[in-house]
């Protein structure tokens, strides 16, 4: 997934695409989700240029656990997403939880507000059997 910063030059406002593929940014025609204006600014930010991904979907459950432990919300949530693309029966709350994760929200609050649904204090099965 690559999500890139834009702000319409129409309404101002800022927000932020996600896109599969390089090539389907390429194919794209993005437009304003406020106002539809396709009138856009790029804007270079910490989304695009962030560090090269981990690749999640091969790590062990121990190390999944120390990307939890690091109380990296962004980390976790990649890892949520990478590992949720490959297990659609991971459910509404699972996808709602990564989604708040990407968008910085703290884990302790996500895991607060959303229960057990993350799985996380549920010693060694931690809900990932990769
Ligand atoms: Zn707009």
């Amino acid at each position: 997934m690559h999500s890139y910063d834009f702000r319409c030059k129409a309404c101002r406002r800022r927000f932020t695409l996600t896109f599969k593929t390089y090539a389907d940014y390429d194919a794209a025609q993005p437009a304003c989700p406020h106002c539809g204006s396709s009138e856009l600014s790029r804007l270079i930010g910490r989304v695009a240029i962030k560090a090269p991904s981990r690749d999640y979907s091969s790590m062990s459950s121990d190390e999944m656990l120390s990307v939890f432990e690091s109380g990296d919300s962004r980390a976790v949530g990649e890892m949520f997403q990478q590992v949720g693309a490959e297990s659609p029966e991971m459910g509404a709350e699972y996808q709602e939880a990564t989604q708040r994760l990407l968008r910085g929200d703290s884990l302790d609050k996500v895991e607060r507000d959303l229960g057990g649904a993350l799985g996380v204090d549920s010693g060694s099965d931690a809900g990932f059997d990769a």
